[in-house]
């Protein structure tokens, strides 16, 4: 089989930096162009802290692809040009792996829609970490029999996004096996707006930002006189790469839009 051909978007970012010593370590793939918001014109070796080799900067996805051939984008930038790199690469017969998060469902329905016309594979993902995936799935057998739920996620502080996309995901596969429900005290009053946090289906979801932290979440299930906590933390970033790898190799052989890693695990 020949090289899956890769374009990278946001290679100076915390995880884009993990991506491109990724898929320059992997024998099967080939890294063929990156795109930044600056540096066009310059090569990976002029980004900072990047390997030396001779692979092109573009600073805008369009021109990109019109002048690189490849088969695979993979976006690990921020929501809005996450959002417009997939509708390019899609538009112009690349498979996006998109990392990014900020997705809403109704975006999802809309770019499924398009990778459903074009015929053409393309995952997003809100979490590359097989162990955050285990989480999302054991969150979801467990939400059958104890369906009162809080989901508390914690990242970075320079997160733009929130919830996070796992925390959002969680919920949905959550209100898969779920059905709505309000939860708490029907009478309950915020004296401090979003004390309770964010709602998905009657599950509240709680958002902490703080130097120093990485990627963690806990699914929280109570019922009567027991609780049942479920969490996954991510200590370095390396964790995610495995997952891009397979979803690079998975988007290949797909002719639909995935959501979540957990459908190629399977
Ligand atoms: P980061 O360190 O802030 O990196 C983002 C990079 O994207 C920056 O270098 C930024 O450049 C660049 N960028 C922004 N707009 C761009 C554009 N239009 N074209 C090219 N590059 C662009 O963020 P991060 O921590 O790496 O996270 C990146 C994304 O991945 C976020 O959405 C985050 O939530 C998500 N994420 C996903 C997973 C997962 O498993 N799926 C795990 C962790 C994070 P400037 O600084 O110049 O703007």
């Amino acid at each position: 089989m020949n090289n899956i051909r890769i374009i990278i978007a946001g290679p100076r970012g915390k995880m884009g930096t993990e991506a491109v010593k990724m898929v320059l370590e992997a024998d099967q793939f080939e890294l063929k162009a990156v795109v930044d918001t600056k540096n066009a014109g310059k090569t990976l070796q002029d980004l900072n802290g990047q390997p030396a080799l001779n692979i092109p900067v573009y600073d805008d996805m369009t021109t990109c692809v019109n002048e690189i051939e490849a088969d695979v984008l993979i976006d690990l930038t921020r929501p809005e040009s996450g959002k417009a790199h997939l509708e390019i690469a899609l538009q112009n017969g690349i498979r996006p792996v998109i990392g990014t998060t900020g997705f809403s469902d109704e975006e999802i329905e809309r770019y499924s829609q398009i990778a459903e016309e074009k015929e053409l594979g393309a995952v997003i993902a809100p979490n590359f970490a097989v162990g955050a995936i285990l989480m999302m799935k054991f969150a979801q057998m467990a939400a059958k029999f104890m369906p009162d739920i809080e989901i508390i996620e914690q990242h970075h502080d320079q997160k733009l996004d929130a919830p996070s996309g796992t925390a959002m995901k969680t919920a949905q596969m959550i209100s898969e096996v779920r059905s709505p429900k309000q939860q708490g005290n029907p009478n309950e009053k915020e004296e401090l707006e979003g004390a309770r946090g964010s709602d998905y289906n009657g599950i509240r979801i709680h958002s902490v930002r703080l130097p120093g932290l990485v990627a963690h979440q806990e699914v929280l299930m109570g019922a009567t006189g027991q609780t049942l906590t479920i969490r996954h933390d991510t200590i370095d970033r390396s964790a995610f790469m495995p997952g891009v790898k397979m979803a690079v190799e998975s988007v290949m052989k797909l002719d639909l839009l995935v959501y979540g890693l957990e459908s190629l695990m399977e």
